[in-house]
Order: structure tokens, then C-alpha cells, then sequence
């Protein structure tokens, strides 16, 4: 019979941390495959970057590059230190016997060492407007967006009550000549000291137990219909840019909880490390991120995840090596 090829390493996803790790370990000679997805958890292969246009704060390009050319030059990176990609889903994997095993639709694959960089989805909310004025006024990440022209001293809103909201509030009253937050409650979620922010800023208004109800404009997002679900009360805000910022959901599913995660999906890893509590597997990027969610950070971690998953290796070959000459030995 013959044996399935092992892979050193395989690597899930296609974002900065998938490539950032794709071209650590290509480098270091492990011949990296790499699953790219198609059309994985609703995105197109190269992850969230290829849903936006300009991407301002990724370091070295001072002009600025749209998000898109940003991955496709990251994939091609990846190709030339040696990863092979692969533009298919992994369904689901099994993590109980090394080597690890990993399913896409038509075939399975076997690796000594694993990358989950499959990244996190924002939550839309399926306004009326919102396929129309998506990346024309309505965005989910405002620190990504906030400082575009468009934004300048315009009119904005953002939706949601916990941390992530507070702060892109925050972010947004640099730019903006008002803030307003939608709050589905009559309470903030967010911590005490995020609250006090907004509540200190003068440039924001908080409007509560209030929802949108459509995304109203031209060419571009003039406004947004707003109700108080207290009273019923519908009024029309206007508005030049609309901020979600009602959560992420974390690309973990196809883990079938093998992994352990936070309450709502996220990867634990150890401090300061990618490992997450099965050995030889590393989570890295927006998957294990709730706080930054940055393309750098993503990539910066899935750094982190190849030079881990090359140690482990390296340790894994000096272990089989002890095995094989302790059997020698006694033989
Ligand atoms: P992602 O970019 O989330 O990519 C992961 C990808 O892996 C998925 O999208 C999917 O294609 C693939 N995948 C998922 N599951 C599987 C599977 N089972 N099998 C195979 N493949 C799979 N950050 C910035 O720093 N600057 C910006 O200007 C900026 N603008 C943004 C604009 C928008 C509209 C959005 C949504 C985000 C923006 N961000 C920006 C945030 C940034 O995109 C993310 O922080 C970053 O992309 C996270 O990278 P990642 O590698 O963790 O994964
Ligand atoms: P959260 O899940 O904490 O908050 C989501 C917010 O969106 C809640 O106020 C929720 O309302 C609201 N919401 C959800 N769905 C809807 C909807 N359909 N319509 C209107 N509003 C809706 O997500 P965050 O992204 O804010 O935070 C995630 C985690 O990351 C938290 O643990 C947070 O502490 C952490 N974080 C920490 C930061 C920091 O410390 N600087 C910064 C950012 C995040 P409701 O409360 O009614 O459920």
C-alpha cells in the first residue's frame, strides 16, 4: 500500500496572516501548502482586504494600494518563497492523531503541522440600502475607513453598544463633525472606561433603545432611517458615513470545537504565542483577534505562527530521531 504524502505544514486561509505565514515558512524550506478557500465563509480567496478599495496603513506603501492588488501581491510572495495554494475549502480537519488530517471537498491531506488563518466575517445587518451603499458610506471597520475623504467633517453613525463601537466612535470624532451611536438598548455593553470616552466627547450623541431601519442616498449614503423600539418613533438622521460595529464572527467552524475557543468562536492561544491547545496546531490572525483586527497584526502574528510551527518541527524530528535510535538500540 501506499502511504499518503505528509505534509510539514499545512496553512488554512488567505489573508496577511495566511501569506505572512505561508512566505515565513517557505523560507525556511518546509514547502507550505496552503488552502486559499473559494468563496469561504462568504469572501473571496485573499480574505477581507479584497472587500475594501484603499488600504492607507499598511506600511510601505506611502500612497496607499487598494485592497485587493495588496493580497494579490501577497499571494504572489508566497508563491516565489515556495508555498504551493490550493484554491479550495477545508471543510473539516481531525486533530486527534498526528499526522493531522485535512478534507476539502474532493480530497483529504495529512500534516505534521497546521496554520488556522481563516480569519473573521463582520456581521451585517441587512438594512435595506446595504448591498447599495456597502464601501459607499456603509463599512465595518472604522479605523480602516474613518480617515477617508469622504468621511471628513461629514455627519456619522455607528451602530452597536459594545467596546469595538465606543472606540470607533472615538476614532471617528477625530474626523467627523458628529458622531452618532445607535444603541439597541437603553445600556451600553461596553467596558466602563470605553463608556466614559464617549460619554466625555462632545462630538458624540448617543441615541438609545434606537435601531436603523434602511440606508437612504444618491449615489452615496446620505442618511439613515432610524426607530426608537420604545416609542416606535421613526425619524431620518442624516448621515455620509454608517458604521457597523455589532460584532465578528470567527472562521472556526469547520474546527467542529476540536480546538478550544472563547464563548463566541475566537481561537485561545498561549500568551504571547500562536499555539493553540492541541500541539503542532497554531492559530494566527483575525481568528484569534478580537481586539486589533488589523491587516499588520494578522500578518505579524502568522509570523509568529511559522517561526512556531518550524520549532515544533524541528523538535518533532529530533524526537522521532531519540525513537528510532532507542528501537535501534534494543533491537
Ligand atoms: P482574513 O482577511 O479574514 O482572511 C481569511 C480568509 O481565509 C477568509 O476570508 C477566507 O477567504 C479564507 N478562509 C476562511 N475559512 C476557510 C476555510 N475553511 N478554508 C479555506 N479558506 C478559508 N485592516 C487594515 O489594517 N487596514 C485597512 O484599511 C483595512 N480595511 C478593511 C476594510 C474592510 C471592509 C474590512 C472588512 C476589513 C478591513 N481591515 C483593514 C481589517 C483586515 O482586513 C483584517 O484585519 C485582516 O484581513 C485579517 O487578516 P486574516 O489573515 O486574519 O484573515
Ligand atoms: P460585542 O458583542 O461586545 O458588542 C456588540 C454590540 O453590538 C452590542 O452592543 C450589541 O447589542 C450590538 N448589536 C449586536 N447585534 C445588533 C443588531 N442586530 N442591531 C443593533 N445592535 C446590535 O462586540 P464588540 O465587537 O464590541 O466586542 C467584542 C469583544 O472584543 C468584547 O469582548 C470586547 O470587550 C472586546 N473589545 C475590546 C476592546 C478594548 O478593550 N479596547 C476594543 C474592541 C473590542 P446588545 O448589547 O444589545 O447585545
Amino acid at each position: 500500500m501506499i502511504e499518503p504524502t505528509v505534509e510539514n505544514v499545512i496553512i488554512v486561509g488567505s489573508g496577511p496572516a495566511a501569506h505572512a505565514a505561508a512566505i515565513y515558512t517557505g523560507r525556511a524550506e518546509l514547502t507550505p501548502l496552503l488552502f486559499e478557500g473559494f468563496m469561504a465563509a462568504g469572501v473571496a480567496a485573499g480574505g477581507q482586504l479584497t472587500t475594501t478599495t484603499e488600504v492607507e496603513n499598511y506600511p510601505g506603501f506611502p500612497e496607499g494600494i487598494s485592497g485587493p492588488e495588496l493580497m494579490d501581491r501577497m499571494r504572489s510572495q508566497s508563491a516565489s518563497c515556495g508555498a504551493r495554494i490550493k484554491t479550495e475549502t477545508v471543510e473539516r480537519v481531525d486533530l486527534s492523531a498526528t499526522p493531522f488530517v485535512v478534507y476539502t471537498a474532493g480530497a483529504e491531506y495529512r500534516a505534521r503541522a497546521l496554520i488556522i488563518a481563516t480569519g473573521a466575517t463582520a456581521k451585517r445587518l441587512a438594512l435595506p440600502g446595504e448591498e447599495r451603499y456597502w464601501q459607499k458610506g456603509i463599512s465595518a471597520c472604522a479605523v480602516c475607513d474613518g480617515a477617508l475623504p469622504i468621511f471628513r467633517n461629514k455627519p456619522l453613525i455607528v451602530i452597536g453598544g459594545g467596546d469595538s463601537a465606543c472606540e470607533e466612535a472615538s476614532y471617528l470624532s477625530k474626523y467627523a463633525s458628529s458622531v452618532t451611536m445607535l444603541v439597541r438598548r437603553d445600556v451600553f455593553r461596553a467596558s466602563k472606561a470605553m463608556q466614559h470616552r464617549v460619554f466625555n466627547d462632545p462630538k458624540i450623541t448617543v441615541l438609545w433603545n434606537t435601531e436603523a431601519e434602511e440606508a437612504i442616498g444618491e449615489a452615496a449614503l446620505t442618511g439613515v432611517r432610524v426607530r426608537n423600539n420604545k416609542t416606535g418613533e421613526e425619524q431620518v438622521l442624516e448621515a455620509n458615513g454608517l458604521f457597523y460595529a455589532v460584532g465578528h464572527t470567527p472562521n472556526t467552524g469547520f474546527l467542529e470545537s476540536q480546538l478550544t475557543t472563547d464563548e463566541t468562536g475566537y481561537l485561545i492561544t498561549e500568551p504571547d504565542s500562536t499555539r493553540t491547545s492541541v500541539p503542532g496546531v497554531f492559530g494566527c490572525g483575525d481568528v484569534k483577534d478580537r481586539v486589533f483586527r488589523q491587516a499588520v497584526t494578522a500578518a505579524g502574528s502568522g509570523c509568529m505562527a511559522a517561526l512556531e510551527a518550524e520549532h515544533y518541527l524541528v523538535d518533532l524530528k529530533s524526537i522521532q530521531r531519540d525513537t528510532v535510535s532507542q528501537i535501534e538500540g534494543k533491537t
